[in-house]
């Protein structure tokens, strides 16, 4: 069977091109190996500049968040608060569900199928999956951290961050990130699904887990992955374009990557919609916004692994508008990166 575009992988990422594109007239198929609603290992948080793609984003959400908590050694904190949200909660069940559900409503069809294996040139891509094989003019890779796409085209990426997640019994209804132990990403407390955390590019991350969380307090742990990297060869190749996590887009620091799987597949559908020719080349012009920003946030992660309490004491310090603003999405890696390196030049000098 012929479709203009195929989309593997009704994530975020997916189900938003898919819509885009079926809302077009393009006629999509989209494939997930897992049956509709799956669970998904996940914080839920999405910074309120979500609100952008999803303006009913406060309707879908579980918990909506107006309190942060930055924290060293649990210790040392700084309370921000706003009126605004800075993060909305989403059960990702639900969350995704809600998105394939509207793709499909778009127009696009689904099946429960998983992708094996793709032969491609420029003019046709056939893709073969678990039960049927079918061809199409374009193909988005929208499969995940572990993307079988991304694997057919060679690409890998730069690095992995490790994740635990489990639940705690400790209930807190505001968010809390705390950089103080060091080489990792942090730990994280959510208010919604008692979700807690650690993230790290470090191997042993569960001794670093029970460093911080007590046994006795959490339950549920599982862990994962998430794939980084900041280069346009991660986009794809042709017509065949990478999106989200298979594109390695989750953002490197702070790990958000809901709102990029949706950005990014914004970004894929309107480079197929408006250069048939050659969208891979649109794509990579329209992500550099996101590649640019993922490297400052590079740079703050290293900053933040090798010095915890600088970046925790000039945070502290008259600087909770602009740490709030870089929460709801309002300021970027960049401001917050150049805020830093300021700080770190005025202390060397001194
Ligand atoms: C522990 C943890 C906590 C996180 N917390 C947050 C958070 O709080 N906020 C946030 O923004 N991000 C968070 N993330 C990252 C976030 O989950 C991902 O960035 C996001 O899900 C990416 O969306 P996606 O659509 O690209 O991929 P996914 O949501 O992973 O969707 C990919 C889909 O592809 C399907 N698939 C895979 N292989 C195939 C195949 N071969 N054929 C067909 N289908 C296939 C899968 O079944 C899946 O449904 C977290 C990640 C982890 C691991």
């Amino acid at each position: 069977m012929f479709y203009d575009c195929i989309v593997v992988g009704a994530g975020p990422a997916g189900s938003t091109a898919a819509k885009i594109l079926s809302q077009c007239g393009y006629k999509v198929l989209i494939i997930d190996s897992k049956a509709f609603p799956r669970v998904k290992l996940c914080g839920g948080c999405v910074s309120a500049k979500i609100i952008d793609y999803i303006p009913n984003i406060g309707d879908l959400s579980e918990k909506i968040a107006f309190k942060a908590i930055l924290s060293y050694k649990k210790s040392a904190c700084l309370s921000i608060e706003s009126t605004e949200p800075f993060a909305y909660f989403v059960d990702r069940k639900v969350f995704d569900n809600y998105l394939l559900e509207s793709a499909v409503k778009s127009g696009c069809k689904f099946e429960n199928e998983k992708l094996i294996a793709l032969s491609y040139d420029d003019t046709m891509i056939e893709v073969y999956t678990s039960k049927n094989h079918y061809k199409s003019k374009y193909l988005i890779g929208a499969d995940g951290a572990n993307s079988t796409v991304r694997k057919i085209l060679h690409i890998k990426p730069k690095f992995t961050i490790k994740t635990l997640q489990g639940k705690s019994n400790t209930l807190i209804d505001y968010i809390n990130v705390d950089i103080g132990f060091g080489k990792i990403n942090y730990y994280w407390s959510f208010p919604q699904n008692q979700a807690c955390g650690i993230a790290s590019p470090k191997k042993n991350i569960n001794k670093l887990f029970y460093k911080y969380y007590k046994t006795d307090d959490v339950f549920d742990v599982k862990g994962y992955f998430i794939p980084i990297a900041f280069s346009k060869n991660n986009l794809g190749k042709s017509n065949i374009l990478l999106v989200g996590d298979a594109a390695c887009l989750a953002d490197p620091f702070s790990l958000e990557g809901i709102y990029n799987a949706i950005y990014s597949a914004h970004l894929a559908a309107a480079s197929i919609l408006s250069f048939p020719k050659n969208p891979y080349e649109a794509y990579v012009c329209l992500a550099s916004k996101i590649l640019e920003g993922n490297k400052y946030s590079y740079y703050i992660s290293q900053i933040v692994a090798k010095f915890p309490y600088f970046v925790f004491s000039k945070l502290s310090k008259g600087n909770e508008s602009v740490l709030a603003d870089y929460l709801k999405g309002a300021k970027s890696s960049k401001d917050l990166f150049w805020l830093l390196l300021k700080n770190l030049y005025k202390k060397t000098i001194k």
